[in-house]
């Protein structure tokens, strides 16, 4: 039997860990048993899917290397005999089945409506029942439903579920019986035409030869679903494996929630009264939105204006989407381990692997089944160890792709050999790709944005020693204007022959104050690199303006 894998992704939103990590079993199941790993895209919930979304999901599993052997064309990849892998283009498949089932008696039209269904399903509440649907439309004779049809009232196909207990086989999660009477004529083809998620799944499964279905734990539940129509439809029954939540530390549920909470809490302690204004000055969130939002925790904004609001207000907000994670300069194939090991366990407390390993390695028998919780201090760690190990090269080769994705201003301001610079001089310390930029975005301020705030270690850089910090940075200043090359090694000589005249030796008497003019604050990388990334022109104007506010606040002082 070749071993038949998929995902099938709902294109609504963005791939999340959890889903991530759904698509990383798939792939290394079917990849460790030389079997084909099928992606299909779920979008027969039109009003909720998009395209957009279906290429974010496709972008988001090339970046972490996971490739599918069937389905949408992306690349090289995708293609097969089993399409088209988006349920929208498959109504034709599913017709025919479902004209099977009416035939045979196993399905019927229903032509309720939904304010009859709400109905029925508050009569149930007030008489503290669970509602199933009562069969009404049965009542209705073959006539009676033509003539509906023919008419063009609106109507559903529903299953007509055979009576007994239903018992789920699941290779993680053992079995569970369903009693009988607990799942009713549920609806398999809604009114506006397309198959409702139980019966598409169904069909396509089988028609793709899926062997092996991994899968949400959400899911666990519809699985019986899936049985009955498999038994009706006369269709095999692939092997069912449900994997176990992701959840934070404190046992929440990892979602976009998460990063509302965030922003919120901010916001809060910031009191900031009202949303930021984008550039044309119109408030990000209308007044009531926002005030909405702040008070009621179960109020969340649409992904894109949260990120715009956070990005506003400098807030950063937890990553959840693999996007996030890109985003944050995670490496594709840390990311990949750390997932694998929310769920699954190589045994001998092996933790650093790739996926060559996982794919030889994978199996169900070591998946666990209660929930994994998602620790970001280790993934960081992972991570940091990951880009420590790398070699200078590959690290500016990685740096630089992601500055030209997401902080293009360093790549329009630095010169190839400063953006060396700046990788060479961060590597050892970054736990992220993001690191060197994010932490010194200095470098990339125009030199009148510069502030100083004279907070204790200014103060003491500055104004201490004899002579004071301020007062040598007024004597480097020529020597620095005077230097032919601006680079690393003709800085350094300088300002070590400046320290040995002037310091007593000490360099740190002048790299403090230097630091602080160029950036600040008291934190940058080394001083020589960071002199030659700004070049000599962005470092003499902040010297000068530095100079000068520093010495009316001595004047003042
Ligand atoms: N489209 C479903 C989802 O995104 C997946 C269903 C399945 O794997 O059977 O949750």
């Amino acid at each position: 039997m070749t071993v038949v894998t998929r995902f099938a992704p709902s294109p609504s939103g963005n791939l999340h860990v959890g889903g991530a990590r759904t698509a990383l079993y798939c792939w290394a199941f079917a990849r460790g048993r030389s079997g084909r790993l099928v992606l299909r895209i779920e979008d027969t919930d039109r009003k909720r899917s998009s395209d957009a979304a279906s290429l974010g999901f496709m972008t988001d599993l090339d970046w972490l290397g996971i490739d599918w052997d069937e389905g949408p064309v992306q690349g090289d990849q995708g293609g097969g005999d089993h399409g088209p892998y988006f349920q929208s283009e498959r109504l034709p498949i599913y017709a025919e089945h479902l004209e099977r089932l009416i035939a045979e008696g196993k399905a019927y039209h229903a032509f309720d409506t939904p304010e009859e269904l709400d109905a029925k399903r508050k009569a149930a509440r007030l008489a503290k029942e669970a509602y199933r649907y009562d069969r009404a439309a049965l009542a209705l004779s073959a006539e009676e439903v033509e003539a509906r049809l023919a008419a063009g009232e609106p109507s559903v196909i529903r299953f007509r579920t055979p009576d007994g207990p239903i018992t789920i086989v699941d290779e993680v999660l053992g079995e569970a019986t369903l009693p009988a009477g607990e799942v009713d004529d549920f609806v398999i083809r809604k009114a506006d035409g397309y198959p409702t998620y139980h019966f598409a799944v169904v069909i396509d499964d089988a028609m793709m030869e899926v062997s092996h279905v991994l899968r949400a734990q959400e899911h666990f539940n519809n699985t019986a679903k899936h049985m009955i129509l498999q038994d009706a439809l006369g269709l095999p029954r692939p092997v069912y494996g449900h994997l176990s939540l992701i959840f934070n530390p404190d046992g929440s549920k990892m979602s976009k929630r998460d990063k509302d909470k965030v922003l919120r809490a901010a916001v809060k302690e910031r009191g900031v009264d009202a949303a930021p204004a984008d550039s044309h000055g119109t408030p990000l969130v209308e007044a009531d939105v926002w005030s909405t939002w702040l008070g009621d925790k179960s109020v969340q904004l649409d992904l894109d204006t949260l990120e715009q609001v956070a990005a506003a207000l400098e807030v950063s907000l937890p990553e959840i989407n693999v996007a996030d994670f890109r985003r944050s300069g995670y490496l594709p194939e840390v990311l990949c381990n750390f997932l694998a090991l929310n769920g699954w366990s190589a045994g001998d407390d092996l933790e650093k692997f790739d996926n060559d390993f996982l794919a030889k390695n994978f199996n169900l028998d070591r998946v666990q089944k209660t929930p994994a919780k998602f620790d970001r201090d280790k993934l960081l760690a992972f991570n940091l160890d990951a880009i420590q190990e790398m070699s200078p090269d590959v690290f500016h080769d990685l740096a630089r792709a992601h500055a030209s994705e997401f902080r293009p201003e360093f790549i329009a301001r630095l010169d190839g050999g400063q953006f060396r610079t700046l990788c060479d001089a961060s590597r050892e310390r970054s736990k992220t790709l993001d690191e060197p930029f994010s932490v010194n975005r200095f470098l990339v301020s125009s030199d009148d944005e510069i502030e100083w705030t004279v907070s204790k270690p200014v103060r003491k850089a500055m104004f201490k020693g004899e002579p004071t910090g301020l007062e040598l940075l007024g004597q480097i200043r020529p020597v620095l204007e005077n230097l032919p090359d601006f680079d690393a090694t003709s800085i350094e000589a300088a300002i070590t022959a400046f320290v040995d005249e002037h310091a007593e030796g000490n360099l740190g008497r002048i790299a403090q104050p230097l630091r602080i003019a160029v950036s600040g604050g008291p934190i940058s990388p080394p001083i020589f690199d960071t002199l030659a990334i700004l070049g000599q022109e962005a470092v003499l104007s902040r010297i000068d303006r530095c100079l000068a506010v520093m010495s009316e606040i001595a004047a003042a002082s």
